[in-house]
């Protein structure tokens, strides 16, 4: 890794997951030849949220680049806690599935909690049951939440050291901020998060070595509070007239960061590689296969 000043390496999660793509079509092409079936992910959408229908179309269209199947369930928004449970449990019953993946957030009349528990834990590729969760954090095998566990790809792949390292994660949801942080606890860093009630972010960002912006805020992490050296990830994404920003303000962050994703083509292509290759893994794993 070039740390140089000025040379920041850019954590490319398009390239990166480009590359995957090419190793996951040739674990698609053996679980056919072994099995006669091919790795299916399930996307359930309910309403008509345009972003999360952009969101679903684009899963679907990563299935296609490496040979899987996607069945994409559409439910009305005013489909009920119910309804939805047990669309689910038809996708759990059902051996041609894979992966199940339910695009959130959901109608906010909707249990969204309840329905992720009833994803099986065999399925739940996009590592959103507490079962889940709770296996990851203590180390067993489980699928590690997409968003996070695609930035943990990004940082193995370019050897970015994490043992003893002071990870600042801004944000503590449970799709990201939370699994993000116990992911580098795992991987011996000292983590600290921060929320929407920390008190002066600043002081906590300027110490940290790792900083991850996981806040559905533009720009809300500035460029001259990032200590020189440091790794930034940056998990969000606003559109703008031009292209799009982020959590963090990138603006001259290649000249004091060691390493950044870039925004767009960061950590989003990972997030949906994440979920491909764990879908992969769930069919090889239902195959005996590993
Ligand atoms: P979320 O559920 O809305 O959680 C946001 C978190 O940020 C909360 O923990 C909140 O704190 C914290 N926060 C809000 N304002 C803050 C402030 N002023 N100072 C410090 N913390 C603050 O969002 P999410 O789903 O985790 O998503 C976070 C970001 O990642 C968004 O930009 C989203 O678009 C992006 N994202 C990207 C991908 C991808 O594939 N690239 C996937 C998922 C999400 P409290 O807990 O105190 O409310």
């Amino acid at each position: 890794m070039s740390t140089a000043h000025g040379s920041a390496t850019v954590l490319d999660g398009k390239a990166l997951a480009k590359q995957i793509e090419q190793l996951l079509r040739t674990r698609v092409d053996a679980i056919k030849e072994k099995t006669g079936r091919t790795p299916s992910l399930a996307t359930i959408l309910v309403g008509e949220d345009p972003a999360s229908a952009t969101y679903v179309r684009m899963k679907g269209n990563a299935c296609k680049r490496v040979g899987m199947d996607s069945i994409r369930v559409e439910m009305p928004s005013a489909t009920t806690t119910e309804q939805l449970m047990a669309k689910i449990d038809e996708l759990n019953n059902n051996p041609d599935v894979h992966g199940i993946l339910l695009q959130h957030p959901v109608p906010s009349h909707i249990d969204e909690r309840a329905c992720f528990e009833q994803i099986d834990l065999a399925k739940d590729v996009d590592g959103v049951t507490c079962l889940g969760f709770g296996r990851m954090s203590m180390g067993e095998s489980a699928y590690g939440s997409c968003t996070p566990q695609g930035i943990m790809h990004l940082l193995a792949h370019h050897d970015i050291e994490l043992a003893g390292k002071q990870a600042v994660v801004v944000g503590r949801s449970p799709i990201l901020g939370k699994p993000m942080a116990m992911m580098l606890l795992n991987a011996n860093c000292t983590v600290t998060m921060c929320h929407s009630k920390t008190q002066d972010l600043a002081e906590y960002i300027k110490r940290a070595d790792i900083v991850v912006g996981a806040v559905g805020v533009p720009e809300l992490i500035k460029a001259d509070w990032i200590k020189e050296g440091a790794v930034v990830i940056d998990a969000g994404f606003h559109p703008t007239d031009d292209s799009g920003v982020g959590d963090i303000e990138m603006r001259g962050v290649e000249n004091i960061a060691s390493a950044y994703t870039p925004v767009p083509g960061g950590v989003g292509p990972m997030t949906i590689n994440t979920l491909i290759r764990q879908t992969v893994e769930a069919a090889e794993k239902s195959a005996g296969l590993i």
